[in-house]
């Protein structure tokens, strides 16, 4: 287990940014559960969860509670079976082998083995690490599984492997009420939605003329529209949609850009492919930017992307929450999405942008919107002070906090 420890951030840092009783809730909380000694348990350094964890850890040892982060380390072959699990759980046709099982659990049962014991509560993010609870025993332990992804239609064969293993789980966290799978019986259930920091690189303030010089730095032309998809290279996100909107919308303003910038991780095989699709797609237009952390993206440059984008897009098929939905929506863009998942919980159909569900409804948006900058940017404010409100990191620390008192209370 590779351990991550981020040090130096305080919970004093939001004051000002979020409601001051919330806060003072979250000092409570950590007056209750000083010393308690917390495990977050993930796979993989890249994405979402990765993403909340790096601030989440530092934040709940800053209010008292002794939480450390352990990353499981697999190889490429567990991470092509977490992948083919993590879609089937989403809801794409697959078949369960008996090689996928003895895969998943062989990794499983190496990170189980050397799991440090102590924790009074374990957190165990997605299916990747979910066997561990039934391979490490409880070892005294509260264990809380915390679901990421849309869960409401698994596909069964998956889903039966992996039921038994979490209702050993004393507390399961989703996302939304629905997304909890028929038939899971046993663990408690908590709701909590993600949060994305407004202090981190990504997502703290950035004085424009930098960010227009970043993306300058990227090929772009600041001084026109540009739309702009944040997202692994994966189909649930549906980058080649967004090119085919891009080529509605370009059709009527042809001065418009388009960058898709995505991470590259060794943990998605299957990203690789639909990446080289994507750049393919690029090859024959000056005006479409495929850019990831191969090309030297890192998270400021996100910032700068998401902060001088006209609109942000993010027209996923599936998507559990999508973080990079608040994300625009803090930097005051409007967000044209896929209505699916946890993205129609952050945008309110025509208040924080639109909600859609084909290529000619999104280019139609899009187009609305670049010819409206005045109703955009009131989108765009909107959409910032809804994710002030649900969506700010203290929520998240203090919704988690409340669920590691009630496990404690429960045993
Ligand atoms: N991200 C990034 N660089 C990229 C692509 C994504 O930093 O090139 C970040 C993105 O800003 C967000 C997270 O990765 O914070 C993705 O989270 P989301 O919930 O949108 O999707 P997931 O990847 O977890 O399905």
């Amino acid at each position: 287990m590779l351990q991550v420890l981020r040090r130096g951030k305080q919970l004093a840092d939001y004051r000002g940014l979020v409601r001051e009783e919330l806060l003072e809730e979250i000092r409570a909380l950590g007056r209750e559960l000083t010393g308690v000694r917390v495990l977050e348990l993930n796979a993989g350094l890249r994405g979402g969860v990765a993403e909340m964890l790096l601030s989440l850890v530092p934040l709940l040892r800053d209010v008292g509670v002794q939480a450390d982060w352990g990353v499981l380390p697999g190889d490429e072959e567990f991470f092509q079976v977490t992948k083919s699990f993590h879609n089937a759980l989403q809801g794409r046709e697959y078949s369960l082998t008996a090689r996928d099982r003895r895969i998943y659990l062989q990794t499983n049962r190496r990170l189980a083995k050397r799991l440090p014991s102590g924790y009074e509560v374990v957190i165990v993010h997605d299916p990747q690490p979910a066997a561990v609870r039934h391979l490490a025993g409880p070892r005294r332990a509260r264990w809380i599984w915390r679901c990421h992804i849309d869960t409401s239609r698994p596909e069964p064969s998956v889903w039966e492997f992996l039921r038994p293993l979490i209702e050993e789980y004393d507390a399961a966290i989703f996302t939304l009420p629905s997304y909890v799978p028929s038939g899971l019986a046993g663990p408690a259930l908590f709701f909590i939605p993600p949060a994305i920091d407004p202090l981190s690189a990504k997502n703290r303030p950035l004085p424009s003329e930098i960010c227009r010089q970043l993306v300058g730095e990227f090929g772009l032309d600041p001084d026109r529209p540009f739309l702009l998809q944040v997202s692994r290279f994966d189909p649930w996100k549906d980058p080649l949609g967004v090119i085919r909107a891009y080529r509605q919308v370009k059709k009527q303003r042809p001065e418009v850009q388009l960058a898709l910038v995505g991470s590259m991780a060794y943990d998605d095989p299957e990203a690789w492919g639909l990446y080289q699709e994507v750049r393919r797609e690029a090859e024959r237009d000056p005006d479409l930017y495929v850019l990831s952390n191969l090309e030297g993206v890192g998270t400021l440059e996100v910032n700068a992307f998401q902060r001088t984008c006209t609109v942000a897009i993010q027209k996923s098929l599936r998507e559990g929450f999508g973080l990079t939905v608040s994300e625009a929506l803090w930097k005051g863009k409007p967000v044209v999405a896929g209505r699916t998942g946890g993205i129609p919980a952050q945008v309110e159909d025509g208040v924080h942008g639109f909600l859609v569900e084909s290529v000619e409804e999104c280019s139609t948006r899009l187009l609305e919107l670049l010819a409206s900058p005045d109703e955009a940017a009131a989108m765009g404010a909107r959409g910032h002070e809804r994710v002030r409100e649900h969506f700010l990191l203290p929520r998240l620390l203090r919704d988690e906090l409340r669920a590691i008192k009630a496990v404690l209370t429960e045993s």
